[in-house]
């Protein structure tokens, strides 16, 4: 857009999972290229395992040994693979029972790109990667198998033997944020050390940041209006664990701050108080970036201090929670 409202933005989590024993002993299993399922105290055998029974809660049982050939029970058609996909070429996402198992996996069959070469009930087999760590990534993929030949069992690719504790789980996501009419109208406002909501024509409320619409009412909600930067927690957690991105060394107090003139609050942090005294109807003020670093973005309110007034009761936030 030609006024700049537009920015990369990048969700992130450096996520590592801790995998538990049944899960863990199936990416061990994974890792020295078996495939392995669990059975249930009704006698059915599920793969990928489960921690416990669907149809009871109950714990599950023993590990049992599946594949490594088995059947598509349905599938789609994948005719442009992105990067991270399992296989470089057009392939298939499809749900694959197992020989041995009842219940059926998702991953991907290569069948050499061609559409025409997937159908229901095509036998496979497991194709493992040469290096394995662990993860579901092992198995690089499924391919058609006669269903006569016998298939060749891969063969351990480490020393390390025995359940997975940690997967690394990263999750990522690119993209590009425009904003729109009134969400822009919001950015320009607080780059002026301005706040501005919408106030919805039928039931009165200001939306903050202004919406546009009003969702309960279902009409245009573009009436700006500005509220102040004073306002009222409504809610609060205090953050007690360190993280690669967090604004300050914990701990620290995360709010909802209902500013006055406002009927939703916006997120926040709060300093100027030890933790432990934050409380829900505390007032509490703005404090801006200088001038010189005012920019359109929530950032130009560098966090929120208590304002020394009297706390508000309960009753006068519990509608905006
Ligand atoms: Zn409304």
């Amino acid at each position: 857009m030609d006024d700049g409202f537009e920015a990369p933005y990048r969700l992130e989590y450096t996520y590592r999972r801790s995998t538990g024993a049944v899960i863990g002993r199936f990416l061990g299993a994974l890792r020295d290229g078996r495939l392995e399922g669990v059975r249930t105290a009704g006698g059915r055998v599920l793969s990928p395992p489960l921690e416990y029974d669907p149809e009871s809660g109950e714990d599950v049982g023993a590990p049992v040994d599946v594949g490594p050939g088995g059947v598509v029970t349905t599938w789609t058609w994948v005719a442009a693979p992105r990067p991270d996909h399992p296989v470089a070429r057009p392939f298939a996402w499809a749900l694959v029972r197992l020989d041995g198992a009842d219940t059926a996996m998702l991953h991907a069959v290569d069948v050499g790109g061609e559409p025409g070469g997937i159908r229901t009930g095509l036998r496979v087999r497991a194709r493992w990667r040469a290096e394995r760590t662990g993860t579901i990534r092992d198995l690089e993929c499924f391919v058609p198998h006669d269903g006569a030949t016998p298939i060749d069992v891969a063969r351990p690719t480490t020393e390390v033997s025995g359940p997975v504790a940690l997967l690394p789980s990263p999750v990522r996501l690119d993209y590009t944020i425009i904003a729109g009419r009134h969400l822009r109208t919001y950015l320009s406002g607080l780059a002026k050390k301005r706040i501005v909501g919408g106030r919805c024509p039928r039931c009165r409320k200001v939306y903050l940041p202004p919406r546009g619409a009003c969702p309960t009412c279902g009409v245009p909600a573009d009436h700006e209006v500005e509220v102040r930067d004073t306002g009222t927690i409504t809610t609060f957690c205090i953050i007690r664990i360190p993280f690669d991105a967090a604004p300050f060394p914990p701990p620290y107090a995360a709010v909802a701050v209902l500013l006055d003139g406002a009927d939703m609050p916006i997120f926040h942090l709060v300093r100027g108080i030890p933790p432990e005294e934050v409380r829900m109807g505390m007032r509490v003020r703005a404090t801006w970036v200088p001038d010189a670093e005012l920019a359109p973005t929530l950032a130009s309110i560098r966090w929120f201090e208590p304002s020394g007034e009297a706390d508000l009761p309960y009753e006068s936030i519990e509608a905006h929670l």
